[in-house]
C-alpha cells in the first residue's frame, strides 16, 4: 500500500484496539495503547499506536492525536530503558509499503539494543514466545512513570 489511499478498518491493530484480537498489553491510557511485538527485532519490541485514529501513518495524523502518540512513545522508551537497561534504543515509524510498513493504523516501534547484540530484521523474523513477552510486559509496564 502507498501513500495514497484509505484507512481498513479490519487492520490488525484495530481489530486489537477493538479486542477482536489478543495482544500482550504493556500500557494504555486515553490516547495510547502500547504491547508487544509478536516478531520482535529484539527482546523487549514494542509497539505503541493511537487508540482513536484513523491515520494510516504520520503523514495523516492530526497534530494533537500525534502529540499524544509521541509522548506515549517517549513514556514507553524510558519504561524499556529501566525494565531493560539496554545500551541504546531505536525508534522506528514507516510510511507506506516501500518504506518498510505492513500495518496499516499509526504506529511506532521501540527496540532496545545492546552491544554486539545484532538487530533481528524488521517483519520477517519469528514468532516470540507468549509466556516470555507477558513477562517481558510486565517487567517494562512495571517501569512505567
Ligand atoms: P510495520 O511493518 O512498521 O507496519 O510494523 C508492523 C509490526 O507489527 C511488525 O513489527 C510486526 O511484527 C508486528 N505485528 C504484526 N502482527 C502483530 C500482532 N498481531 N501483534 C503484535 N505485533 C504484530
Amino acid at each position: 500500500m502507498s501513500l495514497d489511499g484509505t484507512y481498513e478498518h479490519d487492520n490488525i491493530f484495530a481489530k486489537i484496539l477493538r479486542g477482536e484480537m489478543p495482544a500482550v498489553r504493556v500500557y494504555e491510557d486515553d490516547h495510547v495503547f502500547a504491547f508487544m511485538d509478536v516478531f520482535p527485532q529484539a527482546k523487549g519490541h514494542v509497539l505503541v499506536i493511537p487508540k482513536h485514529s484513523s491515520a494510516r501513518n504520520i503523514l495523516e495524523e492530526e497534530p494533537e492525536k500525534l502529540s499524544h502518540l509521541i509522548l506515549g512513545v517517549q513514556r514507553m522508551a524510558k519504561a524499556v530503558r529501566a525494565a531493560l537497561n539496554p545500551d541504546g534504543v531505536v525508534v522506528t515509524q514507516f510510511n507506506g509499503a516501500p518504506a518498510g510498513q505492513t500495518v496499516y493504523h499509526l504506529h511506532f516501534h521501540i527496540i532496545p539494543r545492546w552491544e554486539g547484540v545484532p538487530m533481528g530484521r524488521h517483519a520477517s523474523g519469528g514468532m516470540a514466545d507468549m509466556d516470555e513477552l507477558k513477562a517481558l510486559a510486565q517487567q517494562i509496564s512495571a517501569k512505567i512513570a
